[in-house]
């Protein structure tokens, strides 16, 4: 098939890898995946249009939904009480959090202005702002920017396309991506915007799916973080790190950090194809929340995130010197 060249390498030749179809919320459509036999760059052909592509967010989307998690213990006899009340979710919060930095981020100071791309319902913002952030949310979901508003009215939001929405040049000392660039069809457009308003010392923070992973040589086409047809793209870590540098970035820090969540969710896309049922993951938080189920999966996510093999990259950027 013809498609048009790779956005990241410019190459014409792409290979087939699978009929794809929305595994997470169930709704209806097939799609075709190719890879570029240049850089390995995954995409979903015909592309969507947006008006396309915004049914299937549906309102349950996870990221729009109101975030209830518990603050963090801060005294240590807060934390005592946490580890007596929760051993397993402190655990977690051992290994995850202090062993393998999966909750590290950039520091931000009292008063530094931070802006989240994708903000959602605002769960990072929220956390950033009670650091004395002044706060910054974009997305294109309308009504969980509104649930935002409503919640803390001091952040200012802007709702719509980074690319549209008009923040100042070199406004931002930090500006975070998690699971953002995926879904967008002109990446580059987004990463020349972040370019812009961020400060000539202020960084990036980006989080993608990475399928130059163990788990996505496993499961392949159940592999959780394909996300079809919401994910545009699934990159991997040397295209990632081709497309940042050639979008004006230089790259402070790389890793993977993969914890325990999509692999239980591929898990449930292979049993569902087994048994040819509509198994919907977000209802199952009992199952996919599970602090045991993340327990047992640590040692796995040690080994890969180790080896820098895990399903999800994250990248410190800076602007690069012209
Ligand atoms: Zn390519």
């Amino acid at each position: 098939m013809r498609i048009e060249p790779c956005k990241i390498c410019a190459n014409q030749d792409f290979e087939y890898l699978y009929q794809g179809c929305d595994r997470l919320h169930y709704l209806p459509g097939e799609f075709k995946l190719y890879r570029c036999s240049g850089c390995g760059l995954i995409l979903v052909y015909p592309q969507l249009r947006d008006q396309e592509l915004s049914k299937y967010y549906p309102q349950d989307y996870y990221s729009y939904e109101n975030s209830h998690r518990v603050a963090p213990p801060r005294s240590l006899k807060e934390k005592l009480v946490y580890f007596l009340l929760h051993p397993f979710q402190a655990l977690n919060c051992l290994f995850y959090s202090k062993l393998l930095g999966q909750n590290r981020d950039l520091k931000c100071g009292l008063g530094s202005r931070v802006l989240d791309i994708g903000c959602g319902d605002g769960r990072y913002l929220l956390e950033k702002r009670s650091l004395g952030c002044q706060c910054f949310g974009n997305d294109i979901g309308e009504k969980a920017l509104n649930r935002l508003r409503e919640k803390v009215p001091e952040i200012e939001t802007r709702c719509g396309n980074l690319w549209d929405v008009d923040f100042s040049q070199n406004f931002f000392d930090v500006i975070n991506m998690s699971h953002v660039i995926e879904h967008v069809r002109d990446m580059d457009k987004l990463l020349i915007e972040a370019r812009r308003i961020v400060k000539d010392d202020g960084l990036l923070r980006i989080q993608v799916p990475n399928a130059a992973s163990v788990s996505f040589a496993i499961f392949g086409k159940f592999w959780m973080p394909l996300d079809v047809p919401r994910h545009v793209y699934t990159f991997s870590f040397p295209n990632l790190k081709r497309m940042f540098r050639d979008n004006g970035f230089e790259i402070v820090h790389a890793r993977t950090v993969e914890g325990s969540f999509s692999v239980i969710g591929s898990i449930f896309y292979v049993v569902a194809s087994l048994f040819k049922k509509e198994i919907p993951l977000m209802r199952h938080e009992r199952i996919w929340d599970s602090e045991i189920i993340k327990l047992l999966f640590f040692p796995y996510a040690f080994v890969v995130n180790l080896l820098r093999v895990g399903d999800t990259a994250e990248f410190i950027l800076r602007k690069a010197a012209k």
